[in-house]
């Protein structure tokens, strides 16, 4: 098959669809694969690492489209590469369709294949296309905390670790799950003093196994969340609730009980915050205080660290990309049901349920 790889053209987007290794292993599977130029250049890929594992390098997005029958990128495309979209196309990448009406209704008419990342779903359940965006986000909330937490940025002047004679801060974790985890492995081994909160028992047992005495445990009751918050140097909103918008964990009033220069950093922003003071900032301007309280709402994290961010999100994807290089998208997603759940469009027609819902389309 011969693959394409066009330059990200959304603001602020680095990561690429395809790593020069993962090109490599298409190459060797006996695919063609042709890369716009400087597609890899934003985390500092030259044409020529490309060309040196096989890829043939386009001039511009336009011939990318022209010659390639799978599109591989990592943002939603924009109107320009809509335009470019044709029936003969796989599309695979994140879409967020339910989040815009125009996209949806431009990839309609493409008449195009076009397969979510955040859709397909893993073997043992969750979804493997974006637990691996939870990971970097969650690992790098600690990462800012810790630097919003010095004196220069407007924080406490409170080192995450301590030292020997001084107590280490104090680190809430709402929510366990994928990025509440890393969180926590960061928080850890920086030798805060960590407890996370969750709802789910099952969770609190699994992460009182695996960390053991490293971390505390907590249900997120409203009064523990409330105590927490009160205590707490550095807190971090992990919680999801499939579907629907991050319940509010942490109210206005008890922003009024933290201490003065400490950190909320709330990785939750993308499905509307957990905190009710949160509203959604951007890597150009990342903080914002209300109350004293340092506030960091960034809804792409992973795009301050798009190098790594890119080699973590192609681990994930290149077996996918592979499956359909060498099956064709309709074997592929016959043979392998949770890639056919990444399927949101083709022929015209809305392929994934949630997303006719939210435009009360036709299914
Ligand atoms: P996850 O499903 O792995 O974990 C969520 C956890 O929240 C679960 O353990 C669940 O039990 C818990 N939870 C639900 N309701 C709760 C409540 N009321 N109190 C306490 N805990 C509760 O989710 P994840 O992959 O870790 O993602 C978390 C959020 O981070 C999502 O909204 C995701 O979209 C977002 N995210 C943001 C960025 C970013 O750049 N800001 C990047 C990646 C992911």
């Amino acid at each position: 098959m011969k693959v394409g790889v066009p330059k990200e053209i959304k603001n602020h987007e680095y990561r690429v669809g395809l790593t020069p290794p993962s090109v490599a292993e298409l190459v060797a599977a006996g695919h063609e694969v042709i890369v716009e130029t400087s597609a890899g250049g934003g985390i500092d890929f030259e044409d020529q690492d490309y060309v040196d594992v096989g890829a043939r390098i386009a001039p511009d997005a336009k011939s990318v489209f022209a010659e390639a029958d799978m599109i591989v990128k990592v943002k939603e495309p924009q109107p320009s590469e809509i335009a470019m979209l044709e029936p003969r196309h796989i599309l695979f990448t994140y879409l967020h369709l339910a989040a815009s009406q125009p996209l949806t209704e431009g990839l309609l008419k493409s008449g195009a294949t076009c397969i979510a990342y955040e859709t397909v779903t893993g073997a043992k359940g969750g979804l493997p296309l974006l637990k691996p965006m939870s990971e970097v986000a969650g690992r790098m909330s600690v990462q800012v905390g810790a630097h919003y937490l010095e004196k220069e940025q407007g924080g406490r002047g409170v080192l995450l670790g301590g030292v020997p004679g001084v107590a280490p801060a104090r680190v809430a974790i709402l929510g366990g799950g994928i990025s509440g985890v890393n969180a926590a492995q960061m928080a850890v081994g920086m030798r805060a003093d960590v407890t996370i909160y969750d709802i789910n028992n099952e969770r609190l047992a699994e992460l009182d196994m695996f960390f053991s005495s490293q971390i505390k445990t907590a249900y997120a009751s409203k009064a523990a969340v409330e105590a927490a918050v009160a205590k707490a140097h550095l807190v971090i909103g992990a919680v999801l609730v499939p579907g629907a918008a991050a319940p509010k964990l942490v109210t206005r009033d008890m922003l009024k009980t933290m201490k003065r220069g400490s950190v909320l950093v709330d990785i939750a922003i993308d499905q509307g915050g957990c905190f009710e003071t949160s509203t959604p900032t951007t890597h150009d301007d990342p903080v914002y205080e209300i109350d004293g309280v340092t506030h960091y709402c960034v809804a792409n994290m992973p795009g301050a660290v798009a190098r790594t961010s890119a080699f973590a999100l192609n681990n994930a994807t290149l077996p996918f990309v592979l499956k359909i290089a060498n099956m064709g998208a309709e074997d592929a997603m016959r043979a392998d049901p949770h890639l056919a759940a990444g399927l949101n469009t083709s022929d015209g027609k809305i392929r994934y349920k949630a997303v006719a819902d939210a435009f009360g389309m036709e299914y």
